[in-house]
């Protein structure tokens, strides 16, 4: 399907009058109108909940938005807990997704009360070490290894990950959380990444009903919400087809009734921590073209880099991008767009099929609002970019200003490097 960016070039004209380039702009619309189809798609089950995974997208105004829809958040570090603290979400709205988890992280999960999710069996002692007491509601992550394999080919490697508990371990752990005094148990499994097929959530879920029916029969634990974590994936290449939330939701729905509605498992709750599918195609990375240079390559230097969106950098990771005011030029020329870093792998596209690019273009980089700004860094002395937010009625809101020399010297304040600066 052809990718069209959600601004144009007349709306980027006008917004670069206030905020300079690069910036990553979100859209209001696109991430309301998908979270209240989530909302939906799940609500034959009375528990569901949405934990946005802030991983993604740690922004306040953006999680604020989701937190109308009824989302919690996931978290997994412990600024991340204080800005869903910050948010006054905390509670059993929050999930505590952690791994190799520092003990002042899980005190200050305890504080906010809220769920927390183990990652390992010997994180039962860890916890109870720091906490004095296991709280009430424990929840365990799963990996049962192996590979993960649907029927389109789509596959991930469990087997390879560091994540969770094996299948004799998720047994283990729930006698010993029991004789501890949990009360309420949750599973939770994260197999694959990306799926852009209906299929991995239903599929997943067979396989955590199955597991959870018998860990109720072996252990007797009061199994009270199965979280299918994140995973769904969006389109970022045009041939992909994007996901059905819909369709997805009923997959669910029909595996529940095959398997923990017989087992007298009707009441389990449906918990989900989003994030790509959640924000990713909310998002767009906007850059100016400041560079062509014709060398053994053709190249396009933008005012972005790696540290603006790291994905392609380190995964090879394909984002589609449009040159804005060229929406239907002929591609008719291989560009590598590349940004400043002194590394050569920082491009945003290698060997790209684009409209001919003029020095003062605006490109639309796609899908970057989920791991976009999120993992952003500060190799080269670069500083982090805006985000704004495109809000329903057309107006452009700051949501988080663009970092200045003094936040990244801030840190060297043992040698007031600040005041030493000619400005
Ligand atoms: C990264 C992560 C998520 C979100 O994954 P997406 O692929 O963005 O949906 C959810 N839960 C945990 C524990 C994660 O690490």
């Amino acid at each position: 399907m052809k990718k069209v960016p959600f601004v144009t070039k007349e709306m980027i004209e006008e917004i670069t009058k206030t905020y300079p380039t690069p910036f990553h702009i979100y859209d209001e619309k696109g991430i309301r109108e998908n979270a209240k189809a989530v909302k939906e798609a799940f609500a034959w089950n009375k528990g569901f909940k949405e934990y946005f995974a802030v991983k993604a997208t740690p922004n306040p105004f953006l999680i604020n938005i989701l937190h109308e829809y009824g989302c919690g958040c996931d978290c997994s570090s412990l600024t991340e807990l204080m800005l869903s603290n910050a948010l006054g979400i905390n509670g059993h709205d929050i999930m505590f997704s952690s791994n190799d988890t520092p003990a002042e992280d899980y005190e200050y999960a305890a504080k906010v009360g809220a769920i927390i999710n183990l990652d390992d069996i010997t994180h039962i002692d860890f916890v109870e070490k720091i906490l004095g007491k296991l709280p009430e509601t424990m929840s365990c992550r799963y990996n049962p290894g192996g590979v993960f394999q649907m029927s389109n080919g789509i596959m991930d490697n469990p087997g390879d990950a560091k994540y969770g508990f094996t299948t004799e371990q998720l047994f283990e752990g729930f006698r010993i959380l029991k004789e501890k005094g949990v009360k309420h148990f949750g599973i939770h499994a994260f197999l694959a990444s990306n799926t852009v097929t209906n299929e991995y959530y239903p599929q997943l879920a067979k396989q955590l009903f199955e597991i959870a029916v018998k860990l109720k029969e072996e252990t007797g634990a009061n199994i009270e919400f199965i979280n299918l974590s994140g995973g769904v994936g969006i389109p970022y290449t045009p041939d992909q087809e994007a996901n059905d939330i819909c369709v997805i939701g009923e997959g669910v729905r029909k595996v529940y009734e095959e398997v923990l509605v017989p087992a007298g498992m009707g009441e389990v709750a449906i918990y989900t921590e989003m994030g790509r599918f959640m924000m990713g195609p909310y998002g767009e990375l906007i850059t100016k073209a400041i560079h062509e240079k014709h060398t053994h390559k053709e190249y396009i230097g933008v005012d972005a880099c790696a540290v603006n969106l790291m994905r392609p950098a380190i995964y090879g990771a394909y984002h589609h991008i449009t040159v804005l005011g060229k929406e239907n030029a002929p591609c008719d020329h291989k560009y590598d767009v590349t940004g400043s870093l002194c590394e050569n792998n920082d491009k945003f596209a290698v060997d790209r099929m684009l409209p001919e690019i003029k020095i003062g273009d605006y490109l639309a980089i796609h899908d970057t609002g989920a791991h976009g700004y999120a993992m952003g860094y500060n190799y080269n002395g670069k500083l982090k970019s805006a985000e704004l937010l495109l809000k329903e009625d057309g107006s452009v809101q700051l949501i988080r200003r663009a970092e200045t020399p003094k936040d990244y010297f801030a840190t060297l304040d043992c040698f007031d490097v600040y005041n030493k600066i000619e400005f």
